[in-house]
């Protein structure tokens, strides 16, 4: 699952670069039984078959560094966010354990520090979100991803991105706005700004909600809110 990924442009680059390693482990060689087994059925019963604790426990002791942080993949934690990638991205050594068919066995979860879902959905394995957090990790180490991009991103001051165009100027009858074309940057960054306001009123207006609005946003925000009474 992993080959395409790591292989991808944009992770291949910056683990060329240097920025980034990582290492795969198969779970299995720790299973020390003929048959490789790395699940077993839950006690009390209930469908599904549960990983092992003592083989990912003794996956994990044979790659733990002292300052190793480890994260269990589980859909048992609110949804991860910008803030949490961020912390991610300082740390010197990460280990993303995945789970799989029905879950682990609990007792697992006191060799790991922090939990990590994905999402309030239900995968059958913890590799994809494994792979969504190295993605998201890794284009915070990127360099050639420059400051100014990342700090007009969706998430990054509690705002959704605003619209973005590139050429052809006019497209199946629709006009890129006419503002972003005559290069006055006060006006662009305030239509922007503007645009920014719209997008999360529309689509996550509890953002707005946890978020203080400076006087210009303010103002933004009524004139969007008389715009829609007309
Ligand atoms: N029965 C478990 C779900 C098991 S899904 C429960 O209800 O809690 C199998 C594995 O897939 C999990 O152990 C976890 O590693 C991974 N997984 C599933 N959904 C996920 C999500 N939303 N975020 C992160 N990992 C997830």
């Amino acid at each position: 699952m992993f080959e395409g990924f790591l292989h991808s442009s944009i992770i291949s680059r910056i683990i060329g670069n240097g920025l980034l390693e990582v290492e795969t482990v198969d779970i299995r060689d720790y299973a020390l039984d003929k048959h490789r087994h790395v699940d077993d059925t839950p006690y009390g019963g209930g469908p599904g078959m549960l990983m092992k604790v003592d083989v990912l426990h003794r996956a994990l002791e044979d790659h733990k560094r002292e300052d190793s942080y480890v994260l269990l993949t589980s859909p048992r934690q609110r949804p991860l966010q910008q803030k949490d990638l961020q912390r991610f991205s300082l740390l010197k050594d990460l280990i993303i354990v995945c789970g799989h068919y029905e879950g682990i066995d609990q007792r697992f979860e006191n060799y790991i520090d922090e939990r990590v879902s994905i999402g309030d959905y239900i995968l059958t394995g913890g590799e994809m979100a494994s792979m969504v957090l190295i993605d998201g990790i890794a284009r915070l180490l990127e360099e050639g991803i420059s400051a100014e991009s990342l700090n007009e991103e969706s998430y990054n001051d509690g705002l959704l991105e605003y619209p973005q165009y590139t050429r052809p100027p006019l497209y199946d009858g629709r006009y890129v706005p006419e503002v972003l074309l005559n290069g006055n940057h006060a006006q662009i960054r305030r239509f922007n700004l503007k645009m920014s306001l719209k997008e999360t009123l529309l689509h996550r207006p509890e953002l707005l909600d946890n978020r203080k609005l400076t006087k210009e946003e303010e103002e933004l925000l009524q004139e969007l809110k008389t715009e829609e009474e007309n």
